[in-house]
């Protein structure tokens, strides 16, 4: 069973007197430990596809499976459940809650996916800002860490609670090249040794041929997918 069905799927929005068609019928199978990256130019619909993935928006026609589950069939409160407790995320603008600490930010992910314990959750966050190679800035806040230091807490925040998967749009693209390897690498070691799920999106080629899967948009199409041997 793959983790992820996309089936049919459009996403249409209303723009005034026209609509702009964001997705065009398309079908992605996507299987629990893949490393996959959405690539395309901007305004290909890599960001609307990650959404419907993350259940951050539902689709104009088709369906979003989600481990065989028909996502439109959930509550609104199901579907912040699920997001919350199974998919992990992380964006180009690290997005950190900015008056919270490294692991305040962590453990917060952890609360809102239900884990009741407090000891417990301050070593998970601990744990999982030390994989990241933060474990020496966990009391930092946000703005007194690098970029790339800001990414990893995200990554952190993402992986703390054990995701059946990881969305990650355009995770390097506020950062310097050498600091985006960084991040890809690290994405690359959870995929291979903790069996993380990622998808990502990028329209930088360097960051492209660092996926395992490569599904390329234009204008709401699929161009092509193919799986790198
Ligand atoms: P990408 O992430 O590849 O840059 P997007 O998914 O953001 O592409 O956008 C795909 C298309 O949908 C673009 O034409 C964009 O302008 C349009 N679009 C995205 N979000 C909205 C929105 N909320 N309202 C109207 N149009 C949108
Ligand atoms: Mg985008």
């Amino acid at each position: 069973m793959p983790l992820c069905q996309l089936q049919n799927v459009s996403k249409h929005y209303p723009m005034g007197d026209h609509v702009v068609k964001a997705l065009r019928n398309v079908n992605i199978e996507i299987e629990s430990g893949e490393f996959t990256v959405f690539a395309g130019p901007s305004g290909s619909g890599k960001s609307t596809l990650l959404n419907l993935v993350g259940l951050l928006d539902a689709p104009t026609d088709g369906l979003v499976l989600l481990n065989d589950t028909d996502t439109a069939q959930l509550s609104e409160s199901e579907r912040g459940d699920t997001r919350a407790a199974q998919i992990g995320f992380i964006f180009q603008s690290f997005n950190l809650i900015p008056v919270l600490s490294a692991i305040e930010n962590v453990e917060l992910a952890l609360r809102l996916s239900g884990e009741k314990d407090p000891k417990k959750r301050l070593e998970l966050s601990r744990s999982a800002l030390e994989q990241v190679g933060l474990g020496e800035y966990i009391h930092r806040l946000p703005r007194q860490l690098s970029g790339g230091q800001q990414q990893r807490v995200a990554i952190a925040r993402a992986l703390v609670k054990k995701p059946a998967l990881v969305i990650a749009d355009e995770p390097t693209a506020n950062l310097d090249s050498e600091t985006g390897n960084q991040i890809l690498e690290l994405m690359q070691r959870l995929n291979q040794e903790q069996q993380v799920t990622f998808i990502f999106s990028t329209h930088d080629p360097n960051v492209v041929s660092r996926a395992k899967r490569v599904i390329r948009l234009q204008d709401g199409n699929i161009l092509t997918d193919e799986r790198i041997p």
